[in-house]
C-alpha cells in the first residue's frame, strides 16, 4: 500500500479494521470514498461520530438506545411479567420485527464462552437478576442454539427457577 497518499493510506487502514473488510474490500470503500462530494463524506462521517455520540445502553434492559429507559422499556403497553432474554441488540431488532412477542427484553452483551475465557460475571446477568423482583412472571431463553447459548441458557435456568419464576426455551 506504499504507493498511495498517506491519507488514502490511513483511510484505507481504517476501513479494514471493521469486521468482514479485508484488503482489497477495504480499498475499494476507500476509492468510492474518494468519488463522494464534498457534503456526501460530511454526512458519512457525521452519521458514524452521531451514532457513536447519541447511542447508549438502557439502563434497564441494555438495548441499544438513544433514550433512557428505551422505548420498548417505557412502553406501558408492553408486558412486564414476561422477559426475552438474548444475546445482543440485535436479536432484540430481529424479534421486534416478527411483531410476535410484546414482553420486555434483557440484552446479556455476550454468551458464557469458557474457551474464549468469557464468563458468567462479564455478562450483564446481575442486572436480569435485579429486575426479577416479584412482576416478572416468565423468563424466556433466546441465546442462539450454540453449544455458548445452551450453556448460557441452562446457566440462568439454574439461577432463576428457585426464584419460583417460569423459564421457557425459545
Ligand atoms: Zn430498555
Amino acid at each position: 500500500m506504499r504507493q498511495y497518499p498517506k491519507p488514502l493510506n490511513r483511510l484505507i487502514n481504517e476501513f479494514s479494521k471493521l469486521p468482514g473488510i479485508g484488503g482489497k474490500t477495504a480499498q475499494r470503500l476507500a476509492f468510492h470514498v474518494l468519488s463522494l462530494s464534498t457534503p456526501e463524506v460530511e454526512s458519512l462521517a457525521n452519521a458514524i461520530r452521531d451514532a457513536k455520540q447519541n447511542l447508549r445502553y438502557c439502563s434497564v434492559c441494555g438495548n441499544l438506545t438513544d433514550q433512557d429507559p428505551c422505548s420498548i422499556c417505557s412502553d406501558p403497553q408492553r408486558d412486564p411479567k414476561v422477559i426475552c432474554v438474548v444475546e445482543s441488540p440485535r436479536d432484540v431488532k430481529a424479534i421486534e420485527r416478527t411483531h410476535e412477542f410484546n414482553g420486555l427484553y434483557h440484552v446479556l452483551h455476550g454468551l458464557i464462552s469458557p474457551m474464549d475465557g468469557i464468563g458468567a460475571d462479564q455478562l450483564c446477568v446481575k442486572e436480569l437478576l435485579a429486575r426479577l423482583d416479584g412482576t416478572v412472571k416468565e423468563v424466556i431463553m433466546a441465546t442462539s442454539p450454540t453449544v455458548e447459548g445452551e450453556a448460557t441458557a441452562m446457566y440462568l435456568a439454574k439461577l432463576i427457577k428457585p426464584l419460583g419464576i417460569k423459564t421457557t426455551r425459545l
